[in-house]
This record gives structure tokens, C-alpha cells and sequence, in this order.
């Protein structure tokens, strides 16, 4: 595996790759690998003919009050992880390189890119898609591969690609979790052991709501008001939005009747946990 830090030798590794007849699947990540991580990174070795990994904690999408400094960082752990599932490259630039001085530029998705998330941390997506929107264009992949764990990250990204006719696929992976159902994220590891065993109140809700769905509950203020009662078991556990959404516009629904998301955003002392989970209306009136 290489490991690249410049955007000029990136360009000539995937043109290189390219000219050979590889095709280029990139892994947008922060580092701090998991399964969720190598999930994607195995699918991509799967998929294409030459894997990029970037590795990049962007300044540009956590508020003044977030985790920047202190989230988790071991460059050497995460390299050979992605070694061992067969990265070819790992792309781990330094601030400077992806904002250098004068830059000016960002992307802003409207409406997707303002609600839930966005609401809750302003700013958010548009550093984002700026620094997903930059990735396409040093990497140029032919298919992205992105986690369902970052549910509306995931609906942002593909509005984007979208409205900018950039021809990469994006691929959507389904959400890996700890054994007891707690999603895997980089930063489960802030949890106190009391948040920790707490937290699979999360997974609990989602797997409840859905199942109500399933068996016919049509109602999305009932349907909520489960999701929100199950995470009042945790008692550290503070609901920041535990909402019934449309699954393609986000667009709020009274009633389960089209493809939907419950998606969950819930505050355990200073660590923000975000999950979610697909429901399909249980028979739907044609
Ligand atoms: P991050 O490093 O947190 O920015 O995540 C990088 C990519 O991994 C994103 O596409 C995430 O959605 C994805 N990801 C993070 N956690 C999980 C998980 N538990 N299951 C599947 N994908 C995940």
C-alpha cells in the first residue's frame, strides 16, 4: 500500500491506474478505522481495480464547539488495517494541501443540507460535500462507496453528485454494528462504560419502531413517540431529533405510506450518537 499526502501525486497514481484500464473506487473517510470502515474498503477491493482510501479529518465540517482537536487519530493503526484489506492507496493529506491560503470556495446543498444535521450543527454538510465535492475531483473514482450509518451524509452527497454531473457512483453500504447492536463509529470511544452500555438504547428503538411498522402501524407520531420512549430508558441519554422522514427527500410524513428513514440523533453527556434505520410501510394503497 502507498501512502500519498499530495493531491499532484494522487492525480498521477489514479491517471496511471487509469491508463492501464483500472477502474478507481475511492473511500472517503476520518480515519479511526472500524468495520464499518473496512466494510466499504473490502467492497471497493470488490468492486474496482484501484482502491483509494482518503484519510482526512476536515476542519471544514465541525462547528467551533465540536471534537476537531481531540477526535481519534493513530495514522499507524489505520494504515495497516487498510493495508490488510488490500488498499492500494492511502491518501492522508494535510490541511494545507485540501485548503490551501486564499481558498474560497464551498458547496452548499439546499434543503437536505439544512435540516436534521444541518439544523442541529450549521455548517456541517457544506464542509462536507466542499471536501467529498474536492475528493471526486483529485481522485476522479468511478464508484464512491459511503456508509447508510450517515444516513442524510449519504442523501447530501448523492444530490450533490447529482446536481454537479459528477459521473461517479455513489454506492450506499449497510450500517455495521457492535455485537449488541451499537453502531460502530469513531467516536463510541468517547462513551464513559455507563454511556456505553447505555447506548444500545439506539439500536433498541430502531429495531422496535421497525418492527411495529412491519406489523401494520401506519402512524408516524406513534411510531416516534415509541422511539423516544425507548431512549427515555437510558437515563443519560438526551434526544436531539428522533424523526419519521421520507427516505429520498428527508421531507417530514404523518403517515408510514412511501419508503422511509427513522432517523435518531441522541446526546450521551458531551458525545453525539447519530443511527438509523429503513421502514417500509407495511401495504401500501396503489
Ligand atoms: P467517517 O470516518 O466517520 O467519516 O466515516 C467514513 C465512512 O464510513 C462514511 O461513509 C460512513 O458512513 C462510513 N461508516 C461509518 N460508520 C459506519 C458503520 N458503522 N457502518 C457502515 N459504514 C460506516
Amino acid at each position: 500500500m502507498e501512502l500519498i499526502r499530495t493531491v499532484a501525486e494522487l492525480r498521477a497514481r489514479t491517471a496511471a491506474a487509469r491508463g492501464r484500464g483500472l477502474s478507481i473506487g475511492l473511500v472517503p473517510t476520518m480515519g479511526a478505522f472500524h468495520e464499518g470502515h473496512l466494510s466499504l474498503m473490502r467492497r471497493a477491493r470488490n468492486d474496482d481495480g484501484l482502491v483509494v482510501v482518503s484519510l482526512f479529518v476536515n476542519p471544514a465540517q465541525f462547528g467551533r464547539e465540536e471534537d476537531l482537536e481531540r477526535y481519534p487519530r493513530d495514522l499507524e493503526r489505520d494504515a495497516a488495517l487498510a493495508a490488510e484489506v488490500g488498499v492500494d492507496v492511502l491518501f492522508t493529506p494535510e490541511a494545507h494541501e485540501v485548503y490551501p491560503s486564499g481558498f474560497a470556495t464551498y458547496i452548499h446543498v439546499e434543503g437536505l443540507g439544512e435540516i436534521l444535521e444541518g439544523a442541529s450543527r450549521p455548517g456541517h454538510f457544506r464542509g462536507v460535500a466542499t471536501v467529498v465535492a474536492k475528493l471526486f475531483q483529485m481522485a476522479g473514482p468511478d464508484r464512491a462507496y459511503f456508509g447508510q450509518k450517515d444516513y442524510q451524509q449519504l442523501r447530501v452527497i448523492q444530490r450533490m453528485a447529482i446536481d454537479l454531473d459528477f459521473s461517479v457512483k455513489v454506492v450506499p453500504l449497510p450500517i455495521v454494528r457492535e455485537p449488541d447492536g451499537l453502531a460502530m463509529s469513531s467516536r463510541n470511544v468517547y462513551l464513559s462504560p455507563e454511556a456505553r452500555a447505555q447506548a444500545t438504547v439506539l439500536s433498541r428503538a430502531l429495531r422496535e419502531v421497525a418492527a411495529a411498522a412491519a406489523a401494520g402501524e401506519r402512524d408516524v407520531g406513534v411510531l416516534e413517540a415509541q422511539a423516544l420512549a425507548t431512549i427515555a430508558n437510558a437515563p443519560l441519554a438526551r434526544t436531539d431529533y428522533a424523526t419519521i422522514v421520507d427516505a429520498k427527500t428527508l421531507a417530514p410524513l404523518t403517515l408510514l405510506d412511501r419508503e422511509a428513514v427513522l432517523l435518531l440523533a441522541v446526546r450521551f453527556g458531551s458525545t453525539r450518537l447519530i443511527d438509523n434505520t429503513v421502514l417500509t410501510p407495511h401495504s401500501s394503497i396503489r
